[in-house]
């Protein structure tokens, strides 16, 4: 009997990386509930440049209330978030990820999963180059008169990181965070500790590129921007530099090795896509309201993604970067220069050109969300540099990451048509 599309994806439900995922965050949210009897401390941070293995080393978990934010969008709990943070009088105009995560705080904070959130008793922010990220811990500080850590990530203006900015975070990292992890764990630093679970997020990241990479074969095993964000999640989050994490990106990387042995596509919210007409490259994040309505106006016109930027806002480790044992704290100040949206306007430029051409993409598209300044300011010009670069012309559309009101289904769906009909009469132009 024929496979139809349904059984297919009732199989993948199955695929050992997505139940190992489901379990590490079960149990990761159930000690968070826990922290406050286990005494377990607890560090808020975000994702670019977190410092989880510096973390976990001190014996204490890492909670992102970006995430919570995201899977709150994905959950329908942010509208009404939303609505009581601008009741308690943030501006529309705020980063919508923020006011989510206040709007649940004042709701109870009761996380995504239905767990309850602990206190934290850390706020680390080890990523300046978004001033909400600084505004945010703020607020969180007046909620919860905890002790904060703010470094000082110098930005990426000439496209490296100079020796004096990365002498300059790893004095911060020992002379003001080591110190208040120290105080507020009880734990003294331990080195070789630390250069464990470096090793281990370097293990990760090996698997995680060979994911992404995939995507250079035709077809594509995978989907490099929807399906990228559940393969990145334990990544980004808690789990880098774990044993779990590790195991995740091994199994993760066995199953789509062997789709892309199979000659097999990834499985999108209508079955597996493996006939694909069009590879596209995406800049920005996704909108995580509409999420799987997103998805589909692509893989309905069976596109594909085959790289995208948002999956790398937790680390570029494609372009060689990994976290080396041998020089922690060296290491981790590179890996907090090095987040994505820390690059300069040329960079970001110069990335995206290149896997429009390793990639062999037809096209590639800006997803500009009104929340993000970090990764919205500049992309217009980004889109007209990256068509000169290429001679292909980019489709431009606008959405939200967490505020429902942001997303019309209508406007993206017309804009994506049109930008694909382009393609095809190129083609046909080309011959092709
Ligand atoms: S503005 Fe962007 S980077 Fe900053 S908190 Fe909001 S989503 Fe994150």
């Amino acid at each position: 009997m024929a496979t139809t599309a349904k059984d297919r994806t009732a199989k993948v439900q199955k695929d050992r990386s997505m139940v190992l995922q489901k379990q590490m965050i079960a149990e990761h949210f159930r000690r968070l509930e826990e922290a406050p009897e286990s005494g377990e401390p607890v560090v808020y941070t975000f994702v670019p440049g977190n410092l989880t293995e510096l973390i976990r080393s001190f014996g204490a978990l890492p909670l992102l209330p970006e995430i919570n934010a995201l899977q709150s969008g994905m959950r329908g709990k942010s509208r009404d978030y939303i609505a009581e943070a601008e009741r308690a009088g943030h501006s529309e105009d705020v980063c919508t990820y923020v006011k989510c995560d206040i709007g649940m705080l004042k709701s109870g904070n009761i996380g995504p999963t239905g767990t309850r959130l602990p206190k934290p008793d850390l706020l680390l922010l080890s990523y300046t180059g978004c001033y909400t990220f600084m505004k945010w811990f703020e607020l969180l500080r007046e909620e919860y008169d905890c002790p904060t850590v703010f470094l000082q990530i110098p930005y990426q203006s000439d496209g490296k990181i100079e020796p004096a900015h990365r002498a300059y975070v790893v004095e911060q990292i020992r002379r003001d965070l080591i110190p208040t992890l120290e105080r507020i764990t009880g734990r003294a630093y331990d080195e070789d500790r630390l250069r464990h679970h470096l090793a281990l997020a370097a293990q990760a990241e090996d698997d995680l590129v060979a994911v992404l990479e995939s995507a250079k074969h035709r077809p594509s095993p995978i989907d490099a921007y929807f399906g990228a964000v559940y393969y990145v999640g334990p990544i980004f989050s808690a789990f880098r530099g774990t044993e779990e994490g590790v195991e995740y990106y091994r199994e993760l990387r066995r199953e789509v090795e062997a789709r892309a042995a199979a000659g097999e596509g990834p499985i999108t919210p209508d079955g597996p896509l493996n006939e694909q007409r069009y590879r596209l490259v995406v800049e920005g994040p996704p909108n995580w309201t509409s999420f799987r309505e997103f998805w589909r106006m692509f893989s309905r016109e069976q596109a594909v993604i085959v790289a995208s930027t948002y999956s790398k806002v937790g680390g570029v480790y494609d372009f060689g970067f990994r976290h080396d044992p041998g020089d922690p704290l060296g290491t981790m100040a590179d890996y907090c220069g090095g987040c994505y949206t820390n690059l300069n306007m040329p960079g970001r430029v110069e990335m995206l050109v290149d896997y429009i051409r390793e990639y062999e993409a037809d096209g590639f598209v800006i997803n500009s969300v009104k929340s993000c300044n970090s990764f919205s300011a500049g992309q217009l010009m980004m889109l007209r540099e990256v068509e000169k670069c290429t001679g292909i012309p980019g489709a431009f559309i606008e959405s939200d990451l967490v505020d429902p009101r942001y997303f019309s289904a209508a406007n993206i769906k017309n804009r994506l048509e049109s930008y694909l009909q382009m393609i095809d009469a190129r083609r046909a132009g080309n011959g092709a």
